[in-house]
């Protein structure tokens, strides 16, 4: 089965793929033909909304799409949507960097990562979000994954993500949380 995946980031497509390849029997995860649109939404649902419908509009083929990022409880929720370019930059190292540098002497570290999932298809739409909780590191560690990874200790954990094997992570991560979620809404497709 052919899903399009509303998304450029080619380590989200590995991660979708590594999540879902066992889940969907004869899944072939498809990037979207065309540019990314506008993400304007107030929220991580609409976002993904927004990239699935759009990768549906351009392929007719059901689409998926997530929108993630990181909530930072002393930051009042910042980076949140605006995780992938907080710097300004959109270069990871500089966005874990400013979140460290704002994080200064903060002794409330409480975080959550964040994904909403959306699918897309002739029959229908639907949008499902997940958190993974922890806290903020003081300093960068690891390097796996990717983003805020070396800077986010899951809960019950004293590793960062970053630091987790590719299993590990996605057996917790809010992105593996939402696309199991999903998983069998497209089985149902095929
Ligand atoms: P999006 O592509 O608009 O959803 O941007 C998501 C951004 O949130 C990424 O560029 C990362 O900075 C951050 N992010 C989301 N999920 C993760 C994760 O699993 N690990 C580390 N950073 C993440």
């Amino acid at each position: 089965m052919d899903i399009v995946v509303g998304t450029r980031n080619a380590h989200k497509i590995l991660e979708l793929q590594r999540i879902l390849g066992p889940l969907v029997p004869g899944l072939t995860l498809v990037p979207a033909p065309g540019p990314s649109p506008v993400e304007d939404g107030d929220t991580f649902s609409a976002n993904a909304l927004i990239k699935a419908r759009a990768a549906f509009a351009e392929s007719g083929l059901p689409s998926i799409a997530d929108d993630s990022g990181i909530v930072v409880d002393a930051l009042d929720g910042a980076p949140g949507i605006h995780s992938a370019r907080y710097s300004g930059s959109g270069i990871d190292e500089e966005n874990t960097a400013l979140v460290l540098s704002r994080m200064t002497g903060v002794v409330n570290r409480r975080a959550r990562f964040v994904c909403a999932a959306a699918l897309v298809h002739a029959g229908g739409e639907l949008v499902l979000e997940r958190s993974w909780e922890g806290s903020l590191a003081q300093a960068p560690s690891g390097s796996g994954g990717f983003g805020y990874d070396p800077i986010f200790v899951p809960e019950g954990d004293s590793r960062t993500s970053s630091e987790l094997s590719d299993d590990d992570k996605d057996a917790l991560s809010h992105r593996g949380q939402a696309f199991r979620a999903l998983a069998e809404h497209l089985v149902a497709l095929g």
